[in-house]
C-alpha cells in the first residue's frame, strides 16, 4: 500500500517536472517554422497549407502550456493532465514533421533541405531530453521524428540518402538509450527526494512529540517542586523550633537528623525547580546595581564557618581593580558562587579553599574557586557540567549530591552572558572559575 502511494507520488512528481520543462518550449516550434518559411519558395497551395499548419502549431502550443501550468498544482486529476500534455505534444510533433516535410518537398535537393534534416536530429535530441520524465512520450516522439525521415532518405536512393538514413538510425537508437537513462536517473532523484521528505516529516513529528513530552515533564516538575516545597518548609521550620526547645540528648539528635534531611531535600527540590525553569526558558535574569564586596562577604560568611568547622584553611582575595558596584543579578551570582564553594568544601578533606576575585580585560569579573581536594579525572572533566553528571559512583556514595549543581551553575552563567570552566588534577585539587561582564547581561 505504502509502495503504491510512493509510486503514484513518483508519477505525479515526474508529471510536475515534465510540465515545468514543456511549459514554454512549444512556442519555439512556430518560430522555427517561420525561419523555414523565409527560406523556401512554396509552390501553389503549399504556401497556405504551411501557414495554416503554423497557426495550428501555435494553438497546440497554447493548449500544452495551459495543461503544463495546471500540472504544477495537480493533485487528484494529474493523470488526465498528463494525457493532455502527451496528446498536445504529439500533435505538435506531427504538425512539425508534416510542415517540415512540406518544406522538404518544396526544395528536395537543396543544401537547405540537408540543413533541415540535420537540424531535425538536434531538435529530436532536445525533445527526448525534455520529455525524459515521461519515457513513453519520449520514445514515441523519438520514433515519430526520426523514422519517417529515415524512410524518406532511403527513398532518395543516392549516397547522401543512404548516409543520412544511417545517421538517422544511429541517432534514433542513441536518443532512445539516452532518454531511458535520463528517465531512470530522474526517477531515482525524485524517489530520493520523496524519501527524504518523508524522513524529514517523521523527524519533525518526533521532535514535536519530544518537545511536547519535555514541556509536560518540565511543567510536572515545576508543579511538583512547588507543591513539595510548601509542606517541606513547614517541616523544616517546626524542626528548627523544636531544636530551640528543651530536648533530651537522643531527641536532639533525631530532630537534628530530621532538620538536616529536610534541608537536603529542600536543596534538591530547589535545584529541580531551577533546572525546570531554566529548561523551559522561564528563568528571568535581573540586571540591577549591586555592591560586589557586600555580596561576597554575605556569601562567604557561612562557607568560612563550615571551612573552620571542617578544619580547613579559608582565604578570600578581592583584587583592588574590582569595582565597588556592578550591574547584574546578585541572587544568581550568589547561587553560582555558593555552589562552587560548597563543592570545594565538600570534596576537600585537607588543605583549604580559596576564592580569588579579579578582572580580565577591564570589563569582565573573574571568580576563581580553588581547593586542595580530591580533584577530578581529566576524562570526566568535559561532562562535569552536564545534568546528573558526577565524577564517579564512589564520590556519590561518600559525599552525596545530585549532580545538578554544576549544570545549573553553567546554565545560569550562560544566561548572564558569561563563561564557566574548570581545571583539575586527581589528588591535587580543582580550580573552578567563571567570568561575568561588570556591565550586566548583554546577551
Ligand atoms: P553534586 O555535587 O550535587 O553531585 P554538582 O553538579 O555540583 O553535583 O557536581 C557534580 C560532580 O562534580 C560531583 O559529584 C563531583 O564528582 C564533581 N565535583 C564538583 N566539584 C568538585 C570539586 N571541587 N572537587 C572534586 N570534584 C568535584
Amino acid at each position: 500500500m505504502v509502495k503504491a502511494i510512493a509510486s503514484e507520488e513518483l508519477e505525479r512528481r515526474l508529471l510536475v517536472e515534465l510540465g515545468s520543462r514543456v511549459r514554454l518550449g512549444g512556442f519555439v516550434y512556430p518560430l522555427l517554422l517561420v525561419a523555414v518559411a523565409l527560406q523556401v519558395d512554396f509552390p501553389g497551395s503549399y504556401f497556405w497549407i504551411f501557414w495554416l499548419g503554423t497557426v495550428l502549431v501555435v494553438l497546440a502550443a497554447i493548449w500544452r502550456t495551459m495543461a503544463a501550468n495546471r500540472a504544477a498544482h495537480a493533485t487528484t486529476n494529474w493523470r488526465s493532465i498528463r494525457e493532455e500534455i502527451r496528446v498536445s505534444s504529439l500533435l505538435l510533433t506531427l504538425l512539425m514533421i508534416g510542415l517540415t516535410s512540406i518544406a522538404l518537398a518544396a526544395a528536395p535537393h537543396s543544401d537547405f533541405s540537408r540543413l533541415i534534416l540535420f537540424g531535425l536530429i538536434s531538435w529530436t535530441a532536445l525533445g527526448c531530453n525534455v520529455f525524459a520524465p515521461d519515457l513513453s512520450l519520449a520514445k514515441v516522439f523519438n520514433l515519430v521524428s526520426m523514422v519517417p525521415f529515415a524512410i524518406w532518405c532511403l527513398s532518395v536512393r543516392d549516397e547522401f540518402g543512404w548516409f543520412s538514413a544511417l545517421i538517422f538510425g544511429i541517432s534514433w537508437l542513441f536518443l532512445w538509450i539516452a532518454a531511458k537513462l535520463a528517465n531512470t536517473h530522474l526517477k531515482k532523484m525524485v524517489m530520493t527526494q520523496i524519501q527524504l521528505e518523508s524522513q524529514a516529516d517523521d523527524l519533525r513529528n518526533a521532535r514535536d512529540s519530544a518537545e511536547e513530552a519535555s514541556r509536560a515533564r518540565t511543567q510536572f516538575l515545576a508543579n511538583m517542586s512547588h507543591e513539595i516545597r510548601t509542606p517541606l518548609n513547614g517541616i523544616i521550620g517546626v524542626t528548627d523550633l523544636m531544636l530551640g526547645t528543651e530536648l533530651s540528648q537522643e531527641q536532639r539528635e533525631l530532630v537534628g537528623i530530621m532538620s538536616q534531611s529536610g534541608n537536603h531535600l529542600l536543596t534538591l527540590v530547589n535545584d529541580l525547580l531551577d533546572l525546570s525553569k531554566i529548561n523551559a526558558g522561564k528563568l528571568m535574569i535581573e540586571s540591577v546595581e549591586f555592591d560586589v564586596r557586600h555580596l561576597l562577604d554575605e556569601t562567604c560568611r557561612p562557607i568560612q564557618l563550615q571551612a573552620e568547622s571542617k578544619g580547613l584553611e579559608w582565604h578570600m582575595q578581592i583584587r583592588k581593580e574590582v569595582p565597588q558596584l556592578c550591574l547584574g543579578d546578585p541572587v544568581r551570582v550568589r547561587q553560582v558562587l555558593s555552589n562552587l564553594m560548597s563543592n570545594a568544601l565538600k570534596f576537600t578533606d585537607r588543605g583549604g579553599v580559596t576564592l580569588d576575585v579579579g578582572m580580565v580585560d577591564g570589563k569582565h569579573m573573574r571568580f576563581i574557586v580553588e581547593d586542595t581536594g580530591i580533584g577530578i579525572e581529566s576524562a570526566k572533566l568535559d561532562g562535569i557540567f552536564e545534568e546528573f553528571e558526577q565524577a564517579d559512583r564512589s564520590t556519590t556514595r561518600r559525599f552525596g549530591g545530585t549532580g545538578l549543581g554544576l549544570a545549573i551553575s553553567k546554565k545560569l552563567v550562560e544566561l548572564m552572558g558569561g563563561r564557566i570552566g574548570v581545571q583539575s588534577a586527581v589528588g591535587q585539587g580543582s580550580v573552578f572559575w567563571f567570568e561575568l561582564a561588570t556591565s550586566g547581561n548583554r546577551s
